[in-house]
């Protein structure tokens, strides 16, 4: 009988520690495995080549990383980029890297589809299917970084949540994307540097503004 495996990046540091401990290991082969996911951003267990090749055999047994994949790159004669990234489901979103002279932007989808209505927009035509969840919002930061290290040779200096979807309708999880982008143990990039676009959700506006999750640094 096919077991289906977890996510292994819905745990947090403390739980793969746990993890590893369980089975007699040492605590910080956890560490390792976060940073590989994290800050390394690594696709397959085969890539954290700290670990031996018994204990990524042994992951990829209990694990999946549900990684995006970059199905198709455009680059466009202003140095434009843009990504057909595929979902582990087999959906299809897109990310954009903006370069000018002093910034390079990426600009991001928070939904597949969207359930608003804006008359200019697209992206209307599709009904909203699903809430990216944060790993894959974070993923699309991080693929960008990578382009924009590799054609422009800096890092990302904005992001802005303008791509597919309404990013206030999908609140909870790009809070949490922001969270882990901004975090020292992910991309680290400040907040201050991040731009969550809306077309007017009040209500969320309001909870956005009183909780300022994005505001601590
Ligand atoms: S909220 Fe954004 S993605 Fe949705 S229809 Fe309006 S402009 Fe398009």
């Amino acid at each position: 009988m096919q077991v289906d495996k977890k996510d292994i990046r819905i745990l947090s540091k403390e739980d793969l520690r746990d993890f590893f401990v369980s089975l007699g290991e040492q605590p910080f082969r956890g560490n390792q495995v976060y940073e590989w996911l994290w800050k390394k951003s690594a696709h397959s267990f085969e890539d954290m080549t700290n670990l031996s090749h018994e204990l990524r055999h042994l992951l990829s047994e209990h694990f999946v990383i549900n990684h995006i994949e970059v199905d198709q790159m455009q680059r466009s004669e202003d140095g434009t980029i843009k990504n057909a990234v595929r979902l582990h489901d087999g959906l299809v979103v897109e990310s954009v890297l903006i370069p000018t002279d002093k910034r390079t932007t990426a600009c991001v989808s928070s939904q597949v589809g969207c359930s608003l209505d804006c008359k200019f927009c697209a992206t209307a035509r599709l009904k909203r299917m699903r809430n990216l969840n944060p790993d894959e919002i974070y993923d699309q930061v991080a693929a960008l970084n990578r382009e924009s290290r590799l054609y422009f040779n800096r890092p990302l200096s904005n992001i802005v949540f303008m791509g597919m979807g309404e990013p206030l309708m999908n609140y909870k999880n790009v809070v949490k994307s922001v969270e882990k982008i901004s975090s020292e143990e992910g991309l680290g990039i400040s907040p201050k540097r991040i731009t969550v676009s809306t077309s007017g959700v009040p209500k969320m506006i309001r909870q956005l503004a009183d909780e300022g999750p994005l505001m601590k640094r």
